[in-house]
Parts: C-alpha cells; sequence; structure tokens
C-alpha cells in the first residue's frame, strides 16, 4: 500500500501520487554516513516538513485502523514515526530500546548488523498474549531488526499483524526474511 491508496482498495489516487512525489523528495541520500559504501536514508528533511510528516503518520497507519492493540516501536527513528501512528490508531505504545534502557525486566533479542551484533529489549509485561502488534521503523534494510522485533512480541505470546516503514532498501532481502508477514512499505522501494 502505497501514499493515498484507500482504505478499500480502489487504488492509489492523484492526491496519492502527488503525496508520494512529495515524501520521496524529503528523503535525503547522504553517501558513505555512518560508514563508507553506506548511503544514508536521512528522513529528518520529511519529518521537518508539516504536511509530508502527517501524510507520512496517516500512510504508515491507514491499513492497520482497527485491526491493531499495540504499536511496538524501535528505537530511535521508529518512535518518532511510531508514536503518532500509535496515536493515530488509538493503540498503546511500546518501546523496543537498544540494551540497557529499560528499567524493568526485559526480554532480549540478539540480532546481526552489518558488521557486528546488536540487541533490542522489550518489557516483558508490556504485552499481552494475544494481543495484536504493529511493528514500525523508519528504514527496513536486511529486516533484521524487524525481525529481533518479532521475536520480541511473539515470545510473550502476542500477535504481529504488521511491520510497517516509510522505505525499504531493496535487494538486502529484507522481504525474504520477513515471508509470511503484512509489511507495509509507504514509499516505492528504491534500489540502494
Ligand atoms: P536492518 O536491520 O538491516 O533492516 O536495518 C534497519 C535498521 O537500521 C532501521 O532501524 C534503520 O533505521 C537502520 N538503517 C539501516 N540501513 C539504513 C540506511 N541505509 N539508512 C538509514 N537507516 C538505515
Amino acid at each position: 500500500v502505497h501514499v493515498g491508496d484507500r482504505a478499500d482498495g480502489a487504488g492509489a489516487s492523484a492526491t496519492g501520487a502527488e503525496a508520494i512525489r512529495l515524501l520521496t523528495g524529503l528523503v535525503r541520500n547522504v553517501a558513505d554516513h555512518p560508514q563508507p559504501g553506506i548511503v544514508f536514508k536521512d528522513i529528518t528533511p520529511l519529518l521537518g516538513h508539516p504536511d509530508a510528516y502527517a501524510t507520512a503518520i496517516a500512510a504508515l497507519a491507514a491499513p492497520f485502523q482497527g485491526r491493531v492493540d499495540q504499536v511496538a516501536a524501535i528505537e530511535a527513528r521508529g518512535f518518532i514515526l511510531g508514536a503518532p501512528v500509535a496515536y493515530a490508531l488509538g493503540t498503546g505504545l511500546v518501546p523496543m530500546r537498544k540494551v540497557g534502557k529499560l528499567p524493568a525486566a526485559t526480554a532480549s533479542a540478539p540480532y546481526a548488523l552489518e558488521y557486528g551484533e546488536a540487541v533490542l529489549e522489550m518489557h516483558v509485561d508490556a504485552l499481552r498474549p494475544e494481543e495484536r502488534v504493529l511493528v514500525v521503523d523508519d528504514v527496513i534494510a536486511t529486516g533484521g531488526t524487524a525481525r529481533a522485533a518479532i521475536r520480541l512480541v511473539e515470545g510473550v505470546g502476542a500477535r504481529v499483524v504488521g511491520i510497517t516503514a516509510l522505505l525499504e532498501i531493496a535487494g538486502l532481502g529484507g522481504r525474504a526474511g520477513l515471508d509470511g508477514y503484512d509489511v507495509r512499505v509507504v514509499l516505492p522501494p528504491t534500489p540502494d
């Protein structure tokens, strides 16, 4: 589902195509950040544009209206998108944080980065069994972060209803590793 796609599945409107152009033009490619060879997708110009930010939040939320009990947002850029998505959907918000940040009892999910490993954590009492959860982040690259979030959600018996992001970096196999899940990306795939 792209921006402007109607909830009834009737397809993108003219407004939708304009919205895609607006949002796409506000994602800045920063070469060699945070290290040589990486093209960093910088969403801060989009966040700073009132219409674009509101449009992005609406597009992330729309497919999941009425279908979700909790939004699981991934630190840090996932918080910036996930919190307003939770507000738009009328759900709670569950922070998925980097290691050592959450104060109470946590579950941990280690995952691979391009170089090395990271750990995502969630409070063990953040979700009840059978709660319907939407995972939100800004970018899906290899999908490793999203898979760690799924393990945390499912590890306490809750259900992943969907995974949503603004952008996906095609060719890194992120989708393949999320097979069987409802993955929704707002903007068209970029090659790098
Ligand atoms: P991955 O686990 O490989 O899917 O990477 C996704 C996570 O890393 C997300 O939290 C993104 O914010 C971040 N990320 C990975 N690659 C990029 C990139 N090229 N530009 C911006 N963020 C990225």
